[in-house]
């Protein structure tokens, strides 16, 4: 079987005059981590609903485990080979947890021990704890257990860690981590820049229905993530004539100055130079990052609320 699990070229989905999603391409390969950021409206829960054969394209072609979902016989054999945790996942709140699982199991001809998906989740301690006295974190790994019962290739995954506080992320992220390490494939949509840097092999940045950018992180950190600055706070002026002689393209921040060194390996012969200059406390490194990747790309930052400002 080829490495790419799911191909999409060209893709579009409009909705009366909205471009929800305006001509995207991209492949997927097996078993990566595969990231959609962008904001909310950006068109991330439109795609992966047309992979899953929910939605129909207005235009273009996508392929999900070598089958077109163009073709009508392909819905049922993808559905099935695939899993899904939707955005706005919700279980039975008067049902526990393994009650949960295993109701969303039986809607399977073949599916995986609930106990199994119980212990993957590490939620053995509240299987017996109905679904509504979760928290937000526990809530969402039941989610990831229902979206793993038919043992699928492909997971998707729409804003799992949305709301949640930073540790349940956290859980999460290892869950996540967890169905790589098993051989699946994640899709995964999200609007929290350090979690598709933390998780993805690939990112893709999608913005009002277009892809603006993909690669690697650290692609995407070379290619758009700024210059790596040494910044030395608060230098007393008479050593400042001292470093403009040593680095004449170095630049004043206020109290700041800031170095650009290309490389890390440089970083530590340009520390070497400053102690050298009597320059030894107060020295930071700013390294390219993911927000400054997403504001050259976008023209705007994203907030923790996936909004735009
Ligand atoms: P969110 O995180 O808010 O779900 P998203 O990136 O998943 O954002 P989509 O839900 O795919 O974005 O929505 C893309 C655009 O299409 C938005 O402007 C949305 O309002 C619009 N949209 C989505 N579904 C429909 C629909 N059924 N009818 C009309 N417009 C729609």
């Amino acid at each position: 079987m080829s490495n790419v699990v799911i191909e999409v070229s060209d893709l579009a989905k409009r909705y009366g005059s909205l471009n929800a999603v305006d001509g995207i391409s991209f492949d997927v390969k097996a078993n990566e981590i595969f990231a959609f950021l962008g904001p909310n409206g950006a068109g991330k829960t439109t795609t992966i609903e047309i992979l899953q054969c929910l939605r129909r394209p207005t235009s273009g072609i996508a392929k999900v485990l070598g089958l077109d979902i163009a073709n009508n016989g392909n819905g049922k054999e993808i559905r099935r080979r695939i899993g899904v945790l939707p955005q706005d996942f919700n279980g039975l709140d008067r049902l526990t947890v393994k009650e949960n699982i295993s109701l969303f199991a039986s809607m399977y001809g073949r599916a995986r021990d609930p106990d199994e998906l119980i212990r993957l989740l590490d939620l053995e301690d509240k299987a017996k704890t109905r679904f509504d006295k979760l928290s937000g974190g526990l809530k969402q790994r039941v989610g990831i257990a229902a979206a793993l019962v038919n043992d699928p290739d492909i997971v998707f995954l729409d804003e799992p860690t949305t709301g949640l506080d930073p540790k349940s992320r956290r859980e999460v992220w290892q869950v996540i981590q967890s169905l790589k390490q098993e051989g699946r494939t994640v899709f995964l949509t999200t609007h929290y820049m350090e979690e598709a840097e933390r998780l993805a092999a690939r990112i893709a940045i999608i913005n009002r229905g277009r892809i603006a950018a993909i690669g690697t992180t650290g692609e995407l950190l070379e290619k758009y993530g700024g210059d790596r600055f040494l910044i030395i706070e608060d230098v007393l002026s008479e050593k400042l004539s001292r470093l403009k002689s040593q680095f004449p393209d170095l630049r004043e921040a206020n109290s700041d100055i800031m170095i650009r060194v290309e490389s890390l390996k440089d970083v530590s012969q340009v520390i070497e130079t400053l102690n050298n200059l009597g320059v030894n406390q107060g020295i930071q490194i700013r390294n390219p990052s993911i927000e400054n990747v997403f504001l050259r790309l976008v023209g705007a930052r994203l907030t923790e609320e996936g909004k735009l400002a």
